[in-house]
C-alpha cells in the first residue's frame, strides 16, 4: 500500500504557511512504514526541533485504478477518517528554500497517524464532513471537507492520472488553518462529524 497526500487544500492554510492558492492539487507521498495506528506512542524524531500537526480527512481506496473519472470516483473509496501528518517543519523550510524534495520531513516514521475508519454509506456527504483536532484538550484545529479547493473526486481522479490507486491505499487530503508544534507530552485527539477517532500521544 502507499500513502499519497495532498498539500494546500485549504485556502486559509496555503495563506498561514505564505504559498499560493494552487490550480492543481499537491501530491506527495509517504512510505507504509510512516503508518502509525491510533492509540500508539508517537516517538519524537531526533532529527527535527520544529515537529507539526496537520490533521486531515484520511480516505481508504478500495478499488484499483488508473485514469478515474471524476464522476465515477465516489466508487474508489469505501472509508474515511481522520489523521495527523507529521511534518518536521524545520526541515520542510529548509527543503522548500533550497528546492530539495521534502520526504526527510513528511515521510518518517510514524508520520501518518491514522484514525479508526468509518465505513461509507448511502447517506454519505461528501461534501459535508466536519474534523476538528485538539491538542492537550484544546481545540487547535477545525474544518470541513466543503472549504477544500479540490473535492475528494477531483482528488482521486486527478492522483489516478499519475499513479495507478491500489486497494488499501489511503489519501490525505490537506489539512486546514491552524497547524502548530507538538512537544513530548502533548495528548493529541483527532475527531470526525464529533467523533474521537484517534489519539496519540507524543512521547
Ligand atoms: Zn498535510
Amino acid at each position: 500500500m502507499k500513502i499519497i497526500c495532498i498539500g494546500r487544500n485549504y485556502v486559509d492554510h496555503a495563506k498561514e504557511l505564505g504559498n499560493e492558492v494552487p490550480t492543481e492539487p499537491v501530491i506527495f507521498m509517504k512510505p507504509k512504514s510512516a503508518l502509525l495506528q491510533s492509540h500508539t506512542p508517537f516517538y519524537y524524531p531526533e532529527f527535527t526541533n520544529e515537529l507539526h500537526y496537520e490533521c486531515e480527512l484520511v480516505l481508504r481506496i478500495c478499488k484499483n485504478g488508473k485514469y478515474i473519472p471524476e464522476r465515477l470516483a465516489g466508487s474508489y473509496y469505501n472509508g474515511i477518517t481522520v489523521g495527523i501528518d507529521f511534518t518536521a517543519r524545520d526541515i520542510q523550510q529548509e527543503a522548500k528554500k533550497n528546492g530539495l524534495p521534502w520526504e526527510k520531513a513528511k515521510a518518517f516514521d510514524n508520520s501518518a497517524a491514522v484514525g479508526k475508519f468509518v465505513d461509507i454509506t448511502p447517506a454519505f456527504n461528501p461534501k459535508n464532513v466536519g474534523f476538528s483536532f485538539t491538542k492537550n484538550e484544546e481545540t487547535v484545529q477545525k474544518g470541513n471537507s466543503g472549504e477544500m479547493i479540490f473535492s475528494f473526486n477531483k482528488l482521486i481522479s486527478n492522483i489516478s492520472n499519475y499513479f495507478s490507486l491500489n486497494i488499501g491505499d489511503l489519501i490525505f487530503t490537506g489539512t486546514p488553518a491552524g497547524v502548530g508544534e507538538c512537544l513530548v507530552g502533548d495528548q493529541l485527539e483527532a475527531f470526525m462529524d464529533g467523533v474521537s477517532l484517534l489519539k496519540v500521544e507524543v512521547k
